[in-house]
């Protein structure tokens, strides 16, 4: 196991959250306890930015989803609890996305998931404690992230951050009011340096 990374407490809470809203409050449990992370339940993380989760947690809980579906039904759940977070971070926590007061009506399809994916990138590096930045292609945009839970997560032989995959799609759905076929590329827990989320350029027809 590597050595332990800090995250807000706000981003395990919402995860935490985000698991409740999909699984029901029975399923969050049974989750959380197979998880060695039965002192959180009916004790969730406070809703702050103090550095005091850890990203071995954050990953614990992810895996512990993993582990309740098997990998192939957990893909999806996976997903929507990204979704979840995604809303529950624009609700409670703005800020952490970096998108509090954004206004860009205005502005076309393209200038809005820059945005939109430049501000997550500023503020996954400013208040999430995550190495993240963007590379943009003709077709596609990349998310990079050089930190992920998924470091404390056991090796996968495919990639395993759904979570992120839904947060992004949600973002994107959200900036656009279109879906976009985001996809991890390559993963930490997979034997990569980073983990890689293409989102094309072009929406789901
Ligand atoms: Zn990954």
């Amino acid at each position: 196991m590597p050595e332990d990374r800090l995250m807000p407490n706000a981003n395990l809470r919402i995860l935490f959250e985000a698991i409740e809203e999909v699984m029901g409050e029975n399923g969050a449990k049974a989750v959380l306890k197979s998880g060695g992370l039965g002192r959180f339940v009916g004790n969730y993380p406070p809703n702050n930015t103090e550095l005091e989760a850890t990203f071995a947690d954050y990953g614990a809980a992810q895996q512990a989803v993993e582990d309740f579906y098997g990998p192939r039904g957990a893909r999806a759940m996976l997903t929507r609890i990204g979704r979840a977070t995604f809303q529950r971070t624009l609700k409670e926590r703005p800020a952490i996305l970096g998108l509090a007061g954004i206004a860009f009506k205005a502005l076309p399809m393209g200038a809005r998931m820059k945005l939109v994916l430049d501000n997550i990138t500023k503020a996954a590096n400013k208040d999430v404690n995550l190495r993240a930045y963007l590379r943009e292609e003709p077709d596609a945009y990349y998310y990079v992230n050089e930190e992920c839970p998924c470091r404390w997560r056991p090796k996968h032989d495919k990639p395993a951050c759904f979570v992120t995959v839904g947060v992004l799609q949600e973002a994107m759905g959200w900036a656009t009011g279109k879906n976009f076929r985001v996809e991890e590329v390559a993963c930490i827990s997979n034997g990569a340096s980073a983990c890689v989320y293409r989102i094309p350029k072009k929406p789901i027809e």
